[in-house]
Parts: structure tokens; C-alpha cells; sequence
């Protein structure tokens, strides 16, 4: 058996790789030059460009670019009508950011189990919190696969319930064949460096609903409208223009949608390349019994955000902080996605408590995401490979 890195042992790969990382090509520079010497650096056209070619690639009739995908679920949420004495359900695995929109409300965040094979929320769970006070739901397709929709859209459907999806890892998937991005009441993209495309910094609202969409418009811009018919006191005067409600600074500049713009025209190959990589994942595991995969379902067409390596803790001696340092050393980097959210200190302050979630707890305490990124090459595939092999070898349960 070979040495781990870890007890001084020669590692998998000379360089560091890590589990993250954008993509950008010399067209995507050009697009973002272009854009400073042009007359417009905010406000521009090419937000109304971004967001047609966001509607074009998700199928929703408006699309509202925003600042960040954070930005975008707190208008989203606001839009919802999420307030004080509200109640709304959240996938407990996932960034903060799905429920801290929630909170930024003044409502209060409720944490749906995942299923245990797919870690993406689990109907039964929803179906199971619901009160009088529930107002909504957000499901995250979490790591690029798709929630059940048409399960989730029933209980929305008999409950009066807004469901809004975050598909912060989910730009390019499909479900059913049809595009993420047309099918909740509203779904939120991010396009932060580390998700399939990026802005730098950037989020999207998509809706099929035209009151939603220009109640987004304004949030997105101080709660100002131009348009008479949102003011208490219409005037059709040139410079005129009205505050209507509280709303913020969520704009995108033109600088980050050419960016943007341009990382869209690649989702296909991206996302194809993620593809790849994945399946070079799951073909090279398959045969592991120590590791367990992510199980897709198959009304899911996926454009792969993460890769998650699952331990099985029965067939091996150490747990996954040892796994995870031991890859570390061996210079696969791998991150951990993601520590359920009502177990930060802060939500803990609020009063959640550990054990609401045991599928979310049991994931969490075996899980690992890979390298996966578009420019990974055929080696860096191979090297990562060869590093969970060599660190399951060392720590398997031998029958
Ligand atoms: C990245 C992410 C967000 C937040 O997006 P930002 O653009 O970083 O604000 C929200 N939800 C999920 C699931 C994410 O992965």
C-alpha cells in the first residue's frame, strides 16, 4: 500500500488543485474592454441584453439582473411577500444565503430534510412542516440537479404557497425538458465566480409573472418607479419619478453583463465538460463500495454545479475529517458543501436546534465535494481519482 501524503508519503499531484475555479477566455475580456470605453458603465444596454438572453436560455418570459444571487433571493423574497409572523420552508442543505433572505424579511426560516440519496429537499419533509403560517418555499437544486418540481408545485399549489427556487447552481439544467428558470413562481441564479458562469459578482431573478416582474424592477432600484400607473401621485413630467416602497441598490454594471453575456454564449460547452468530468467521477467510482455517488433522478437534465463524494463510514476506519485532510495533502483540495444552516452559531442564537434534519446531519458528517470545473484537464481528472483511490486503499475495512 502506498503512502499517504499526510504520513510523509509522495503526494497524488505536485500542484494543489482546487475544488472551484471560473473560466475566462480572451473573447470575455475583449466583451468586458469593449463595455469600459462605451457610454454606459451601469444602467446600460447591456443589462437589457443580459436579461433577454437570460429569458432566451431559461424560457421565462422577464428576467432582472441583480448584484449578486443574495441580492437576488432578498427581492425575490420581498416580492413573495415574505413578512413578520411568516413561515418559510428552506432546504436545509445550502448556502446561507437561501435563508437569510428569509430572515432579512422579518420571517422566519423553517428546514425541510433532504433525501438521503439525492441531498436535494424531500416533498414528504415540506409537506410535513407545513402550518398556517407557511408562506412559501425555497428549493435549492443543489448541485445542479433539479428539485422534484412537479411534487413541489402540487403543495404549493393545494397550500396557497410561493415557491421560489434557487438555482444558483443550476443555470443551463433542465427538468422534464424544460429549463430551470420557467418553472417556480420565481427562480434566482448566482453568477459568482465559483458557479458554472460568471459575472464576478452577479444574481438574476426569473418569473413568468409580469406584476412579480415589476415589482422586482423596482426593489432592485430603491423602490423608485417611472411608471404612473405604480405612483400615488402620477405625473407624466419629464424628470419625474417616485418612491413607492423600500427597496435598495442591487444593480448590476454593464462592466459585470458583458462579462456575463459573453460566459452564456459558452454555457453549452461548459456545461458539457462538466459533464464529461463527472462522468469520469462516477465510472471510476462505481466499483468503490467505501464511496457512495449522488443518485440522479432521471427527470433531471443536469449541468453539474458540484461533485460530492459521499463516505461509506461502515467500510472505512477513519471519518471525514481524516479523508478530507488526507486529500488535502495530496493536494486534491477538496470543500465541503455545506454545514446544515440552522447548525451556524447564529441560527443556533435564534433558537434551531441540532437533530431537525438527520438526513442533512448524517450528509454533512460524510460528505466531500471534488475538483469539477470546466478547465480541469483529462490529468487533473485522473490525479484526483488516483487520490481518493489511494486514500480509501489506505483506510478501507478489510473483509
Ligand atoms: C452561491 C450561492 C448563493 C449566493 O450567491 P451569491 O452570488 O454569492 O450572493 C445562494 N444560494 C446558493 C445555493 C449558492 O450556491
Amino acid at each position: 500500500m502506498e503512502k499517504l501524503a499526510i504520513f510523509g508519503g509522495k503526494p497524488a499531484r505536485d500542484k494543489a488543485i482546487s475544488y472551484g475555479r471560473q473560466c475566462i477566455e480572451q473573447d470575455d475580456i475583449e466583451a468586458v474592454v469593449d463595455t469600459l470605453k462605451s457610454d454606459y458603465l451601469t444602467c446600460g444596454p447591456k443589462i437589457n441584453e443580459l436579461e433577454n438572453k437570460l429569458c432566451e436560455v431559461t424560457g421565462a418570459k422577464y428576467a432582472v439582473a441583480v448584484s449578486s444571487g443574495t441580492a437576488a433571493l432578498h427581492i425575490a423574497a420581498m416580492a413573495a411577500g415574505f413578512g413578520e409572523g411568516d413561515e418559510v420552508i428552506v432546504s436545509s442543505i445550502t448556502f446561507a444565503a437561501s435563508s437569510n433572505c428569509v430572515l432579512y424579511c422579518g420571517a422566519k426560516p423553517v428546514f425541510a430534510d433532504i433525501r438521503h440519496d439525492t441531498y436535494n429537499i424531500e416533498p414528504a419533509s415540506i409537506r410535513s412542516l407545513i402550518t398556517p403560517k407557511t408562506k412559501g418555499v425555497i428549493a435549492v437544486d443543489f448541485t445542479g440537479q433539479a428539485v422534484e418540481s412537479d411534487e413541489i408545485r402540487a403543495i404549493c399549489r393545494e397550500y396557497g404557497l410561493i415557491f421560489i427556487e434557487d438555482a444558483a447552481h443550476a443555470i443551463g439544467t433542465k427538468y422534464r425538458g424544460q429549463p430551470v428558470g420557467s418553472i417556480a413562481d420565481m427562480t434566482c441564479f448566482s453568477f459568482h465566480p465559483v458557479k458554472t458562469v460568471t459575472a464576478g459578482e452577479g444574481g438574476a431573478v426569473t418569473t413568468n409573472d409580469e406584476k412579480t416582474y415589476r415589482r422586482l424592477l423596482r426593489l432592485r432600484s430603491h423602490g423608485i418607479t417611472r411608471h404612473q400607473d405604480e405612483m400615488v401621485h402620477p405625473s407624466d413630467a419629464g424628470w419625474y419619478n417616485e418612491q413607492v416602497e423600500l427597496g435598495y441598490n442591487y444593480r448590476m454594471t454593464d462592466i459585470q453583463a458583458a462579462l456575463l453575456i459573453s460566459q452564456l454564449g459558452k454555457l453549452d460547452r461548459f456545461s458539457g465538460r462538466r459533464h464529461q468530468i463527472v462522468q469520469m467521477y462516477d465510472e471510476a467510482f462505481s466499483n468503490i463500495p467505501e464511496i457512495i455517488v449522488q443518485k440522479e433522478i432521471p427527470e433531471s437534465d443536469t449541468t453539474r454545479h458540484l461533485y460530492i463524494l459521499c463516505l461509506n463510514t461502515e467500510r472505512l476506519s477513519c471519518d471525514r475529517r481524516q479523508f478530507f485532510d488526507a486529500m488535502t495533502a495530496e493536494n486534491v483540495c477538496p470543500q465541503v458543501h455545506y454545514l446544515p444552516v440552522y447548525m451556524h452559531s447564529y441560527y443556533e442564537k435564534l433558537g434551531y436546534v441540532k437533530g431537525s434534519c438527520p438526513n442533512a446531519e448524517k450528509y454533512y458528517n460524510e460528505s466531500m465535494s471534488l475538483p469539477l470545473y470546466y478547465s480541469m484537464t483529462d490529468k487533473d481528472v485522473e490525479d484526483v481519482i488516483c487520490a481518493v483511490k489511494k486514500v480509501v486503499d489506505y483506510y478501507k475495512i478489510k473483509d
